[in-house]
């Protein structure tokens, strides 16, 4: 089972909010958070151990115009992606909603596989591009550039594809731990040609490069079958 992308859906609308939250988690694909004004979405976004993969924000919120509350988010330096969902399709919201930093939009009424796919292609952008940066302990991790970088010893660590994605995956997973056949699963694409001794050989030099002390391991974690980061030590990093 992947880990689950995690999305913020920004409606006042109860009952599509809630209908929206339903289908989102049915794929397996997704878990879904909600908040029903802007107000609350800035709460839930200033949480420190909120990780959103994307935002879903309605134009219309009662204490703020999306447009303009998705504009604030990027003045913030918050490169989540956000797909705009506009009341009626008139091209001003489409334009203004864009202007404002949107990476995409849907005009209500929408069908579902269609949101699915905008998500998808939005993640899937984020997760490649050199903005998507996280903080893990000393690190801020830069997936698109396999790099870990140390600002207080001006040290910067090259990942291979493999302890890039190891890492990646623990991260989405927030501290979660993640058994060992679903890392397999998840960085060697299901080829059942790989064993688990494999995957310990990675994460055994990821720690040789990483840790302070890699024999007593404090960011990436032994636990019950798998591996999980401490969760105190990660957030997304602000640019
Ligand atoms: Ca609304």
């Amino acid at each position: 089972m992947p880990a689950l992308r995690q999305i913020l859906i920004v409606e006042d609308d109860s009952a599509l909010r809630a209908t929206l939250a339903e289908q989102l988690l049915l794929g397996g694909e997704f878990r879904a958070d909600e908040a029903e004004s802007a107000a609350e979405a800035e709460a839930k976004l200033a949480r420190a151990d909120a990780r959103y993969d994307a935002i879903l924000l309605d134009v219309g919120l009662p204490d703020a115009d999306g447009r303009e509350f998705c504009a604030s988010l990027r003045r913030a330096g918050r490169q989540t992606p956000v797909i705009m969902v506009t009341g009626a399709d008139a091209e001003a919201d489409v334009i203004r909603g864009l202007d404002a930093g949107a990476n995409d939009y849907l005009a209500k009424p929408f069908r579902l596989p269609e949101l699915l796919a905008r998500l998808r292609a939005q993640i899937r952008v984020y997760d490649n591009t050199d903005e998507a940066s996280f903080l893990i302990g000393p690190y801020v991790f830069r997936p698109s550039l396999r790099l870990l970088q140390e600002p207080a010893r001006n040290r910067r660590i090259r990942l291979t594809d493999k302890e890039c994605a190891i890492l990646k995956h623990l991260y989405r997973a927030g501290g979660m731990t993640v058994p060992r056949s679903v890392l397999l699963g998840e960085v060697w694409n299901y080829s059942s040609a790989v064993s688990t001794h494999t995957l310990e050989t990675h994460v055994y030099r990821l720690r040789q490069k990483i840790e302070a002390d890699p024999a007593r391991p404090s960011l990436v974690l032994t636990d019950n079958g798998g591996y999980r980061l401490d969760a105190t030590i990660l957030a997304p990093a602000e640019r």
